[in-house]
């Protein structure tokens, strides 16, 4: 069958679902290249909770997570189907790492399906979202996405869905702007995810780290692909990169696979 690629998305505005811009065009793109997945693990930035779990649902609930947005996109669905195989795999893969099979209380959220409806369109592949355990340090979860690596070979596509750079305080209404320590931080990032991702720790001690991750929700999913890129000895590629409304990275991230 052949190894999977495995990807961090820079996910941005939930509005990103319904339009198309250079960044939705490039996941799009990156979708249509790859030979479809028999199952996709998700790591949303959205379901950032005290406890690592996996959602087992067969129907999973489409999650509106977020307000004040237009009804088009309350309306906005993503009907995957879930795959509590797949969400059994994962615990029994990971143990003695205790993960939580959760039936109702989570499902996909739009961390996810902005993401899914530019590379799957059709809706037709399982998903299963993996949450983030705000409790853990960054070593925990680089750990868990190097323990996830075997799925790889088993036709699952994993997906990190957040935002290197997530300050929505200091966000500016213009989404040609990119703050300087951003940028910085942004490219600073970039230039170790493609040289040393086994150094992904270091990333917390940066100078920027404070102000370009507030909270760790948007920028802990890229630890699971550091961790998958340790496990190969691989190194990440940028899908594509940007900043927008000052304070937002949109950079994406590509572990290739040799699926045929
Ligand atoms: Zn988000």
């Amino acid at each position: 069958m052949g190894r999977m690629p495995a990807a961090f998305i820079g996910h941005g505005s939930p509005m990103n679902a319904l339009e198309s811009n250079r960044y939705t065009e490039a996941w799009a793109a990156y979708g249509r290249a790859m030979t479809k997945p028999t199952a996709i693990l998700a790591i949303s930035a959205h379901w950032f909770v005290n406890a690592t779990a996996v959602t087992s649902a067969e129907h999973p609930r489409v999650i509106h997570d977020f307000y004040g947005f237009p009804r088009p996109l309350f309306d906005f669905t993503y009907p995957a189907p879930g795959s509590p195989e797949l969400a059994h795999r994962v615990a029994a893969l990971v143990d003695p790492v205790w993960v939580g099979l959760d039936e109702d209380s989570w499902g996909i959220d739009h961390g996810t399906w902005s993401v899914l409806a530019h590379m799957f369109p059709a809706a037709d592949v399982p998903v299963v979202q993996l949450s983030i355990d705000a409790a853990k340090p960054v070593e925990y979860h680089v750990d868990l996405g190097r323990r996830l690596a075997p799925l790889r070979d088993e036709g699952v596509l994993i997906v990190g869905s957040g935002n290197v750079v997530h300050n929505l305080r200091a966000m500016t209404g213009d989404p040609d702007v990119a703050y300087d320590w951003a940028q910085r931080f942004d490219d600073d990032v970039r230039d170790l995810m493609v040289a040393r991702p086994d150094r992904f720790e270091d990333l917390t001690g940066h100078d920027d780290y404070p102000r370009c991750a507030p909270t760790a929700d948007h920028f802990l999913p890229l630890a699971y692909v550091a961790g998958l890129a340790e496990a190969a000895s691989d190194k990440p590629e940028v899908l594509v990169e940007g900043t927008t409304m000052g304070s937002v990275s949109m950079t994406a991230y590509g572990l290739a696979g040799d699926a045929a």
